[in-house]
């Protein structure tokens, strides 16, 4: 397996709908294998296809609890909600806050074509819609109620700091 490049922000890749995978070959799991290595090189908990300039529904993410490939995926029900800030691999130097749901359930397959459904909750959820977006051509600039830059954000957290600290 291989790291691949990162594809960056003004890049016509993140700005394109993705079509299906429709193939179940050498080539796939070459993709989601990439994928993974590409992800983890980065400090990342998801890579999605079109972020290394492959136009195809597919993404993994990994928050930690294992890795999903998921081929095709589609969210089939959501329930409750979470605001909070995520990061992008293709967006460096900014987060943004959006609001996702707090559970999702996706149908998706696997890298033989089986079909198969996951529920995420939390964290994993919040990182499962992100990747979504991409394979629709959005990232956080086109989703996010807020951007904030790095420096901006840090700020925040150390603002955030203080107010724990000062209520002890
Ligand atoms: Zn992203």
């Amino acid at each position: 397996m291989a790291i691949r490049k990162i594809v960056k922000r003004g890049n016509d890749a993140l700005k394109k709908q993705c079509r299906p995978v429709d193939a179940f070959n050498k080539r796939l799991e070459t993709l989601l294998g990439d994928l993974a290595d590409t992800m983890y090189d980065a400090g990342g908990v998801g890579l999605a296809a079109p972020q290394v300039g492959i136009l195809r529904r597919a993404v993994v993410v990994d928050v930690g609890d294992g890795l999903y490939e998921l081929v095709n995926p589609v969210i089939t029900e959501r329930d409750g909600e979470q605001t909070d800030f995520e990061g992008c691999l293709s967006c460096p130097g900014v987060v943004g806050m959006e609001t996702r749901p707090y559970r999702v359930t996706v149908q998706a397959q696997d890298r033989a074509g089986e079909t198969f459904t996951v529920t995420a909750e939390g964290y994993l959820a919040r990182a499962v819609c992100h990747e979504l977006d991409h394979l629709d051509g959005r990232t956080i600039y086109e989703s996010a109620e807020r951007i904030l830059t790095q420096e901006e954000f840090d700020k925040l957290l150390e603002q955030q700091k203080d107010a724990e600290t000062d209520g002890e």
